[in-house]
């Protein structure tokens, strides 16, 4: 999962980009309103934490730019302590969930999980595809009950994958979601995790679709 994180406060901006690096998050962050519109314009984010007041363009504004180009994906504002006129028009303005500041990391990360998999049509707290269980609030996978030993990357795919179970999953797709942007986008990358996951959780739970990428489903496992 690929967040943005966009906070002007250079310590509290550390603190939630540690707290979700910690958790299995991908994490980019921007410090003022233009960057921060640009990077959520540009790029494809599974969820967005957003500081309403921020230097060059406000948060609100910022918001409201992305949900006028269609821009979809879950925003949690945060705001100042007691100004519930700034949660209410963070909401009014397309955002999911918001936050008043000083919060609990753990708070946010809650808030972070149920808005994505919400966005992703899972209303259990626990994301279960066949004999796999994702518990993000431990991140960890389960596989009929008993716990996955993964690497963190392994863990970012399947986690991913999960989320957008029975979707076919480009590696373009994959890689943007799960990998760190400094890092050297290597294709094959994708086809070594891919051939250590199905060691761990069975070869026929990701089938290969030849030429447009990969698939978590269940359904071939019926009657075969
Ligand atoms: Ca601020």
């Amino acid at each position: 999962m690929r967040v943005l994180v966009v906070e002007d406060d250079v310590v509290v901006q550390q603190q939630i980009t540690e707290a979700l690096t910690t958790s299995g998050y991908v994490v980019d962050a921007a410090s003022d309103g233009n960057d921060a519109w640009f990077m959520g314009d540009t790029e494809d984010y599974d969820a967005v934490i957003l500081d309403l007041g921020l230097p060059a363009l406000d948060g609100l504004s910022v918001l409201s730019r992305w949900r006028q180009s269609d821009n979809r994906m879950p925003v949690l504002v945060l705001t100042a302590r007691d100004t519930w006129r700034d949660k209410v028009q963070g909401l009014r303005t397309g955002a999911d969930d918001y936050l008043a500041k000083p919060f609990e990391m753990e708070e946010m990360l809650a808030r972070l999980e149920a808005l994505i998999r919400r966005s992703t049509g899972h209303a259990n707290p626990i994301v279960e595809v066949g004999p796999l269980s994702l518990d993000p609030a431990g991140r960890q996978i389960n596989i009929n009950g008993n716990r996955l030993e993964l690497t963190t990357l392994e863990y970012r795919m399947l986690a991913y994958m999960m989320h957008h179970e029975g979707n076919v999953l480009s590696k373009a797709v994959l890689i943007e979601h799960i990998y760190d942007q400094d890092f050297d986008r290597d294709s094959n990358v994708i086809e070594v995790l891919v051939n250590r996951l199905r060691k761990k959780v069975g070869a026929d739970l990701i089938r290969t679709h030849r030429g447009q990428g990969y698939q978590l489903t269940v359904s071939a496992h019926s009657g075969s």
